[in-house]
């Protein structure tokens, strides 16, 4: 049995109103991360709210002088300068490895994987997707599965066999 163009019903919730096909679906999902992934990326990036030191509060100013032990004050204040300095540049050399390296990898996979469920999902023109219980289904068929278990199952083919079944 096809699927055809009439509107397909919801097996599990009866309506039509939130069923569409399946690469559809995928395919917006897919827009709207690359949206969400976009978004912050418009922030200026983030400084750090105050000039902290470690865990004392030491702040670089004109009274640095009336602690009457200035020598022993410079010298905590170059310690602290010298561990805000090497604060910053491995902060700084995390975040680049991290924009450089992690993100587009993370990025990449993400975007293989969506292919990959899209690929999966125009493999199966005749799927239906309900928004309102995230589920497949069949026109005409009763049974339905999980959208996430379609996605990661390893046998795909015996998931949608499994909705003609009886
Ligand atoms: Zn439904």
């Amino acid at each position: 049995m096809n699927a055809g163009p009439a509107q397909a019903t919801c097996p599990r919730c009866g309506r039509v109103t939130g069923v569409r096909a399946l690469p559809e679906v995928l395919a917006e999902l897919g827009r709207q991360a690359s949206q969400a992934r976009r978004r912050p990326a418009a922030n200026p990036p983030q400084r750090s709210p105050a000039r902290r030191y470690g865990q004392d509060d030491y702040t670089l100013g004109d009274d640095q002088g009336d602690s009457g032990l200035p020598g022993q004050g410079l010298a905590d204040i170059g310690a602290a300068v010298a561990a805000e300095v090497l604060r910053r540049t491995v902060g700084r050399a995390l975040k680049k490895h991290y924009q450089e390296r992690v993100a587009p990898q993370l990025q990449r996979r993400e975007d293989e994987l969506r292919r990959r469920q899209l690929e999966r999902a125009q493999r199966y023109p005749d799927l239906r997707y309900c928004a309102d219980d995230r589920v497949l289904f069949l026109t005409g068929y009763t049974r339905t599965l999980p959208l996430e278990q379609f996605l990661i199952t390893d046998q795909p083919d015996a998931a949608v066999a499994g909705l003609r079944a009886p």
